[in-house]
């Protein structure tokens, strides 16, 4: 034999034609650039949604030196190196209502948690570290001076960048910019997902099933994960396995969306007419990517209008979706790409594979009584069998050349936590 290549058996998966998931990745993401457009909105609705500016703290917060546990403000210099100490309680500080005078030396303030420190205070003894006498506290030694304090812009400082832009907006988030308080934000418009299935055997719900046909589920899948990612969502329902409807179907998303998903038809077979369509009026690039389930995937764009071509198989959707689809999705709307999130868990099922291409199997990862991670396999794992996706809570991700692997092995995990 001449070729270098060397021969493969007739079990392996693997196809030279074929592209790495990680390169198609890349090459997916390089041509991507944030959609445009910006909104001013209330704080509130800026859950999940894409900051479109840097913000500025304005405001130390705390805004004010304040105590940090319910006690006594004192002088740190009152502490005794050993044996007691009593001072005088002057006075009282609640939240939102300071202690209007100055605490000089043997003397202290009751104060609360939150509550501004008085002038000449500069520590804070735990009320269950001492003991009250009348109008006197008793103190022992070991405290430290400055403890139990929380200085003034500790938390977030006048002037310091606070979020970039880019920056997904979280629940935390919405409670730190309530509390420099902002009261509103700009942001990166939502982009626009159109989104349809095709195939002669799908039903909607609601629809009887006639002989040979099956309900359409791609289309609740992409709505569940689309609406996780906050995009504005175009339900087009389903379109038959038609040239004529498949092109006009195309051409009216491409006037509305900035990004077109669907799902079937992108394999070699009669009915497949997704690829030769987006090749008559747009630009396609077909890939076999070397994974499984979702060999074929179908990525280009029609004018301006970015296109998925998915898997029907109703796993290889969603496989294919969370691999290439939502990191697009995140690019287009402005955040910053993170790759992939992966952990390593010992498998307590032995999984079968064939060599030749990544294998995406749907697994459930939870730690042990040691404390360590294990994963099991959700069982067959047909990329027709939607329930292995449902009962899983990760991708058990085993390499290209892996052979099959053993149970007691230690393998990739990826979270599905960490997808959305
Ligand atoms: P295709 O990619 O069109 O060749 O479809 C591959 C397999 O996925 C076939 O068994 C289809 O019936 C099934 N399929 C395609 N689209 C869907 C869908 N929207 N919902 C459920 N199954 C589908
Ligand atoms: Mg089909």
């Amino acid at each position: 034999m001449t070729d270098k290549t060397p021969p493969l058996h007739a079990c392996d998966d693997f196809d030279p034609n074929s592209v790495h998931v990680d390169e198609a990745r890349k090459r997916i993401l390089d041509t991507l650039n944030t959609v445009s457009g910006i909104e001013q909105l209330a704080v509130r609705q800026c859950l999940s949604r894409v900051l479109a500016e840097d913000i500025h703290s304005t405001i130390d917060v705390p805004s004010h030196i304040n105590s940090a546990m319910d006690g006594y403000a004192l002088q740190g210099d009152d502490i005794p190196a050993d044996g007691t100490a009593s001072l005088d309680i002057i006075g009282r500080a609640m939240a939102g209502a300071p202690f209007p005078g100055s605490v000089a030396t043997g003397q202290c303030v009751r104060i609360m948690t939150g509550a501004k420190m008085p002038q000449g205070a500069d520590t804070v003894i735990m009320q269950e570290n001492v003991t009250v006498e009348g109008e006197r506290i008793i103190i022992g030694s070991g405290h430290k001076a400055g403890q139990n304090v929380r200085q003034a812009g500790e938390d977030l400082a006048t002037g310091e960048c606070v979020f970039s832009a880019g920056k997904l907006i979280t629940p935390a988030d919405l409670g730190m910019l309530a509390s420099m308080g902002i009261a509103e934000v700009r942001v990166q418009r939502r982009v626009r997902v159109a989104f349809f299935s095709t195939g002669d055997e799908l039903r909607s719900v609601g629809q009887p099933l006639g002989d040979g046909q099956i309900y359409d589920s791609n289309r609740y899948t992409l709505h569940g994960m689309l609406t996780r990612l906050g995009v504005e969502l175009l339900d087009m329902g389903v379109i038959a396995d038609r040239r004529d409807d498949i092109e006009n179907a195309f051409q009216s998303a491409a006037q509305i969306a900035d990004v077109l998903i669907t799902s079937g038809g992108v394999s070699v077979g009669e009915a497949d007419f997704v690829k030769e369509t987006l090749e008559k009026i747009g630009e396609v690039n077909f890939w076999k990517i070397a994974m499984k389930p979702g060999r074929p995937l179908a990525v280009g764009r029609i004018g301006q209008c970015q296109f998925f071509g998915l898997p029907g198989n109703p796993v290889s959707a969603m496989v294919t979706f969370y691999q290439f689809v939502q990191p697009a999705l995140q690019r287009l709307s402005g955040q910053a790409v993170p790759p992939p999130l992966l952990l390593k868990a010992r498998t307590t099922s032995k999984l079968k594979k064939a060599p030749g291409r990544i294998d995406y199997q749907r697994g459930w990862l939870e730690t042990d009584d040691r404390g360590e991670l294990v994963v099991q396999s959700t069982g067959q794992q047909g990329s027709g069998m939607l329930s292995s996706m449902g009962k899983a809570n990760c991708f058990i991700v085993l390499p290209l050349e892996s052979k099959g692997i053993e149970a007691g092995s230690v393998v990739t995990v990826q979270p599905f936590a960490g997808l959305i």
